[in-house]
């Protein structure tokens, strides 16, 4: 290989290198044979370069050149030249010349592809492209969102270390700490019987690494939730992990803020207007349904409950009287265009959140039309002037429990923002929501369920009596959205034994449980524990929006499919009996 090892690489050559002699190593991308002039564009990680066998050419190289295959690695010897006028690429680094082959030596052949590999995406089902994902990893989006997700760990790194953070690794065989999710297990051979837990995340290690007096703390780091297959997840994922001494919620947004500003230019050259927006929680819910709100586009809700508490529509009535709320979206322009098998498709969207459907009526200049109308006829709570809409807007409501009537109505916004293509894809809205409940009602079990995790502070104003109503106590907690998404959850945490103690008794853990479970958390908050807080944005995320797609497998180099396996290497698979046995399991239960 050594006389044939690369002089130049395959994106470097310009004008100002005509007439050397250069050697290129690299995968054959393109292929053209003109009638005896061959043209093989070959391609590495920094670029494609086209080399040329010209009609005149020793048979020898014709020959070698003829039965080149696409995707075999080879070696290109020659001589950089100029190319013809017509054929100059201003589009291309190496747009200017060509490589006049002397010498073509094949490092490697290839079998037949199981799909070409693209200059944009792999045109394949995400299932072959999974199994050979490293044929996948080949095609240029791919190549540039790794890079994009390398510039954006490199830029995370290198803002936190100018914020005087350390990057500390902490234990991937850990204690189990729940954080809402299952824990994956790794069985422990030297001591049968127990079990290490993989991370959810690094939560209690990095809050011990305040107790030790870091201060400033921050890991890339592998969290692992053992969750059923749904949507976009997959059981390992990457947070860029953070912790603070002696900081409120102030201190983290800001410091979140300036990292996002920086990586955004550092990694996309974007310039991202700070400081992001902040909405309470509840103003989230009741104007966008969502505690993750699309902000690219406008369409907030109108509260229509107490306009509903006494018109003649009973289902509005109804759902009031119970407690419950009615939202109105108005859809500016939208009445002409949607037509009643639109807006069941729209009510489609609803009934998948829950919602028993969707009332609807348009506004015409003849008044109102259509759907609910009638019983709103004689009724001057849908007036424009109150509610704001104009004729030709659409009007859809939606009735009930409150979560539900306004979770159903924000999915349906979600699904307008796009159809009428009212969200621009070039933009990164972001928002903190913050002032969330700290506890959620678990009907099924009957108790309270911490909202983030039971490490987050309750506001001031709650601490004394949190017990009395848990699910009025507001916690000082956040989390930053982008474009719909939750990026990053964090809170303040607790830091004082007695109130951790009472959260876990709020929460249904007995102190024998508590001191089982957090037993090493507790003790180590006896010995001077500083107040301290943070957040963890999801590194897959950030790099998938930045990267404009909308799954994080298009960011990360190996992902699992939807049910959480990986088509390439077989995973998960089984094992030997003779493994198992030297671990002390047996399985009792196997996938049909
Ligand atoms: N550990 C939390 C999470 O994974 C983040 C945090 O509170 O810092 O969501």
């Amino acid at each position: 290989m050594e006389s044939y090892q690369r002089t130049h690489s395959c994106g470097e050559l310009t004008a100002a290198d005509i007439g050397k002699k250069v050697i290129l190593n690299g995968w054959v991308f393109k292929l053209r044979n003109h009638g005896g002039l061959f043209f093989i564009n070959l391609r590495d990680r920094f670029g494609v370069t086209q080399t040329v066998i010209d009609d005149g050419a020793p048979e020898r190289l014709r020959g070698a050149a003829a039965s080149l295959k696409f995707e075999c690695c080879i070696a290109v010897c020659g001589t950089v030249r100029p190319r013809p006028d017509s054929m100059v690429n201003p589009q291309m680094p190496t747009g200017e010349i060509e490589v006049a082959a002397e010498e073509i030596v094949v490092l490697n052949g290839c079998d037949t592809l199981p799909f070409m590999i693209d200059e944009e995406e792999t045109q394949a089902k995400e299932d072959l492209r999974l199994r050979y994902r490293f044929l996948d990893l080949r095609s240029g989006g791919m190549q540039s969102r790794i890079a994009l997700r390398h510039k954006t760990a490199f830029a995370v790194r290198e803002f936190l270390n100018g914020e005087g953070f350390f990057e500390i690794e902490t234990p991937t065989f850990i204690k189990s700490t729940p954080e809402g999710a299952r824990d994956f297990l790794v069985p422990s051979r030297i001591h049968k019987g127990k079990f290490y837990a993989l991370p959810q995340s690094p939560q209690l290690y990095k809050q011990l690494l305040m107790v030790s007096g870091f201060d400033k703390y921050f890991q890339i780091a592998r969290c692992y939730r053992d969750e059923d297959a749904r949507g976009d997840r997959q059981p390992e994922f990457t947070q860029i992990d953070m912790e603070m001494s002696f900081v409120s919620a102030e201190d983290v947004y800001s410091v979140t803020e300036r990292m996002m500003k920086h990586v955004f230019k550092k990694a996309l050259n974007v310039d991202l207007p700070t400081p992001f927006p902040r909405i309470p929680y509840a103003q989230a819910m009741n104007l966008y349904g969502s505690d993750k709100p699309e902000l690219r586009f406008d369409m907030t809700f109108v509260d229509f409950t107490e306009a509903a508490r006494n018109c003649s529509f009973s289902v509005f009535r109804n759902a009031v009287e119970e407690g419950g709320t009615v939202k109105l979206l108005i859809v500016p322009g939208a009445a002409e265009a949607y037509s009643r098998k639109k807006i069941s498709e729209l009510e489609e969207t609803a009934k998948i959140y829950g919602a028993p459907g969707l009332a609807w009526m348009k506004a015409t200049e003849n008044g109102l039309e259509g759907g609910i109308s009638k019983f709103f006829e004689n009724d001057g709570s849908v007036s424009a002037g109150r509610l704001g809409f104009k004729a030709g807007d659409l009007l859809l409501f939606s009735a009930g429990p409150f979560k539900t009537a306004v979770t159903a109505l924000g999915a349906v916004r979600l699904r307008l923002g796009k159809d009428l293509g009212l969200i621009d894809p070039n933009r990164f809205s972001f928002c903190w929501i913050n002032d969330f409940p700290l506890f959620e009602w678990n009907e099924e079990e009957r108790k309270w369920d911490p909202a983030h995790h039971m490490f987050t502070m309750p506001k001031e104003k709650y601490l004394a009596t949190m017990e009395e109503n848990p699910g009025e106590v507001i916690g000082d907690l956040y989390d930053l959205v982008c474009n719909g998404y939750e990026l990053a959850s964090g809170s303040i945490r607790i830091h004082d034994p007695a109130v951790q103690k009472r959260i876990f008794k709020i929460v249904g853990f007995s102190e024998e449980q508590a001191e089982e479970k957090f037993g090493f958390l507790l003790n180590a908050f006896r010995y001077g524990a500083p107040p301290h807080g943070g957040i963890a944005p999801g590194l897959d995320r950030l790099v998938m929006i930045m990267a404009g797609k909308d799954s994080i497998k298009e960011v990360i180099a190996f992902p699992k499919n939807n049910v959480m396996a990986s088509p390439m290497d077989g995973s998960p698979s089984p094992v030997d009996a003779a493994q198992l046995k030297e671990l002390g399991l047996s399985v009792t239960e196997k996938e049909a």
